[in-house]
């Protein structure tokens, strides 16, 4: 229907390229909107041009030659009426030197700066103006695209004028869904004109409104595409409510022994979303449900509570962690808790040998383990479960969309499908998980199990590395571990790991009566994993890391975090990572190192995080100073991955939003199918199946 192919001048080395930035058919295209505009709709003189804006002059050329200096570079002088300006070139060729004799007419567009007493401006585009030519200006401004290698700028704006070309002749609908919808507070445009003004504004055009999102015919696209996903996610809950379940009941066999011999008892809110969780499971549809806990509530042994109520029933339970490492303490935790209840535990990973993953398969296929623990090797090809009655997502926001759908069809999928918990320490704003996770139910573990003692947080500059080094090597040798966090945000795997392995070295060193240990991204499982377990086990007092130990580790006896170039971490990573301490009976301390200057939102982050421990207000500033997508991880993953919407400012029109599905539902349910094809693109395949 809207097949790349489609377009005259498409090529399959284009279309490959297109795929880069997530364009996989003429729609996507339409809606890779602008991310500015160049104006060369007007020529300014060089007496009234504005300093460090991009400003288009036309003048006669002077002097152009070669300099030889620290670099050599092509400079000459524009000439107009009113004054006149130094053009600076790095790059250039000898036919563009003779090209630019004296008293050549030029169009010239780049950013005018003043260097010293000079106005000059470094690489402009321009143009030779012939003899007798007739300046003609056009009426738009330009837009200016994000490209990818092998897709420049021209061939993307040629793509989107055969895009808009083709929308314009095409068989499509473009009218608004909400057209007659009475409480749209403005008529709905024309979608295509919209488009149109985005790609091609005109020369009076408001840009920065543009730019913003923010005109009658934006908001109207942006509600559409907030609509479009709401609705994508009832849908998605409607196809799962017509699937079938095992309804376990809970006969209390296994679940109500083991909370019987735990040491502690389950917090209230914990009770209270293990019966919510219990309910679901008892019905005969799938359960989808979300559980939000902050750091340290506890999920983890709820979790492992609705696995036994599968197990008493004689059913099988999944769960599956986010990284490796947290499989892997899982896996312990989970073995050590089930073994004595005769229950066989199986574990999944893709860096399992061939010969042990073949036991591993072997054991989950005949029924054997009935709960299975591992990364999401677990729904890849070839993992046969005998009756998977329950999968359980930890961490959550870590996987995509796609990933947790695959798990779900990991069911004995002709007569029932699995029940699906997820879990997050990622609080989520309530009008969002209501409309984009509108397919889940949700619960809240909103309580701290009794006795937690608060983590002392400060801020330290990096000069005084030292005294932090003292006061650790001083706790240390009381009894006391610390993990030492080093990391280069979003550099390679392999920079970061390089980085632990610096500071390791160098800590060694300072305190050669500690035994330092060394975990990074790097290593094979087997070493993470030996580690881990000799910090477990006490033989090592300062453990150095990469955020590979963001979530889910559990030890805790460690009281002490340090967090090296604090400043370049996100509000939600810092409060994960702190959450690793104040796990036991020991009064634990962060240590929030930074290196000057601090940017003015670093030094928000970094107050934020020592004033509070409470994950929700944590997550209010979070989502104050980056937006919901970030803080719910969907950039990364592509989860929701919006075209014109953006949930950072669109958040307050999620009620209204909520409204109009209804709306819609009722009065035109045919026009669904319209709304999700023009704003799902490719997702709408994973909502269908
Ligand atoms: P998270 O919600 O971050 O996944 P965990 O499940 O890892 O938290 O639990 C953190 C720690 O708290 C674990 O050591 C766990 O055994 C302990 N814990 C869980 N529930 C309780 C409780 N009700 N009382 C005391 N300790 C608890
Ligand atoms: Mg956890």
């Amino acid at each position: 229907m809207s097949d790349l192919k489609d377009l005259p001048s498409m090529t399959a080395k284009a279309q490959e390229n297109l795929a880069t930035l997530n364009i996989n058919s003429i729609y996507d295209l339409l809606f890779h909107l602008p991310i500015r505009y160049n104006d060369r709709t007007r020529i300014t003189t060089i007496a009234d041009l504005t300093l460090n804006t991009d400003v288009q002059l036309v003048g006669e050329v002077f002097n152009a030659k070669v300099v030889f200096g620290r670099r050599r570079m092509m400079t000459a002088t524009l000439h107009d009426q009113t004054g006149e300006i130094s053009l600076r070139f790095f790059h250039f060729n000898q036919s563009q030197l003779r090209g630019l004799a004296d008293g050549t007419r030029l169009i010239c567009f780049g950013e005018a700066r003043k260097v010293g007493q000079r106005i000059e401006m470094i690489h402009p585009q321009y143009r030779i103006l012939q003899h007798d030519e007739q300046l003609v200006l056009p009426d738009t401004l330009e837009p200016v695209y994000s490209t990818t290698k092998g897709l420049h700028q021209k061939r993307i704006n040629s793509l989107i004028e055969q895009a808009l070309q083709w929308a314009a002749q095409a068989d499509v609908v473009f009218q608004g869904v909400l057209e007659d919808w009475p409480e749209l507070p403005a008529p709905a445009p024309d979608i295509l004109q919209e488009l149109h003004g985005m790609h091609r504004p005109h020369a009076d055009a408001d840009k920065q409104a543009i730019l913003g999102r923010q005109t009658q015919g934006q908001q109207y696209l942006v509600f559409e595409e907030l609509l479009a996903h709401h609705l994508s996610m009832m849908k998605v809950r409607l196809l799962s409510n017509q699937r079938r379940a095992v309804a376990l009941r809970a006969t209390g066999r296994l679940s109500q022994t083991f909370l019987a011999q735990l040491p502690f008892k389950l917090t209230l809110a914990q009770t209270r979303v293990l019966q919510e969780i219990t309910d679901d499971m008892a019905q005969g549809i799938p359960m989808m449900r979300l559980v939000q806990g902050d750091v340290g509530s506890g999920k983890t042994v709820v979790a492992l509570t609705a696995c036994l109520l599968a197990v008493e029933n004689n059913y099988q339970a999944a769960f599956m962690a986010p990284t490796e490492l947290l499989a892997e303490q899982h896996f312990r935790f989970f073995t050590e808790q089930l073994l004595p209840l005769g229950i066989q535990v199986a574990w999944l990973s893709s860096s399992l040998a061939t010969k042990k993953k073949r036991e591993m398969l072997a054991l989950i296929s005949s029924g054997t383990a009935a709960v299975v623990v591992g990364t999401h090797a677990l729904f890849q090809e070839g993992v046969e479960f005998d009756n998977l009655a329950l999968s359980i997502t930890d961490e959550q926001h870590r996987f995509g969309v796609q990933q947790r759908l695959q798990l779900t069809r990991k069911g004995n999928a002709e007569s029932y499908y699995p029940h699906q918990l997820t879990m997050t320490a990622t609080p989520i704003p309530r009008t969002l998980a209501m409309s984009m996770y509108a397919h889940l139910d949700y619960s809240v573990i909103d309580e701290l199990p009794p006795g937690r003692k608060p983590i002392t947080t400060v801020t330290i500059p990096e000069q005084r590395r030292s005294e932090v080094i003292e006061r650790i090597n001083a706790s240390c040798q009381q009894g006391a571990q610390a993990y030492w966090v080093c990391s280069l945000i979003e550099e390679s795997e392999s920079l970061q790991s390089r980085a632990a392995s610096a500071t390791y070295e160098l800590l060694q060193q300072q305190m050669p009566e500690l035994n330092i240990g060394l975990l990074h991204g790097k290593m094979k499982s087997v070493e993470k994993e030996q580690m881990m377990q000799a910090f477990i086990e006490k033989k090592i007092h300062v453990l150095v890391a990469t955020t590979v130990i963001e979530v889910g580790v559990d030890v805790a006896n460690a009281s002490l975090m340090i967090i090296e170039n604090a400043e370049r971490f996100g509000l939600a990573q810092l409060h994960q990572l702190r959450g690793r301490v104040g796990r036991g009976e020991k009064q634990s301390s962060c240590v929030l190192m930074y290196k000057n200057p601090l940017t003015n939102n670093a030094k928000k982050r970094l107050d934020a995080l020592r004033t509070s421990s409470d994950g929700f207000e944590l997550a209010r500033i979070d989502l104050e100073l980056r937006g919901p997508g970030e803080v719910m991880g969907t950039k990364q993953s592509g989860d929701t991955h919006m075209r014109i919407a953006d949930l950072s400012q669109d958040l307050a029109l999620l009620p209204q939003v909520s409204k109009a599905a209804q709306w819609l539902l009722e009065k035109h349910p045919q026009r669904v199918e319209i709304l999700l094809r023009r704003w799902l693109g490719k997702a709408i395949d994973y909502v269908n199946a």
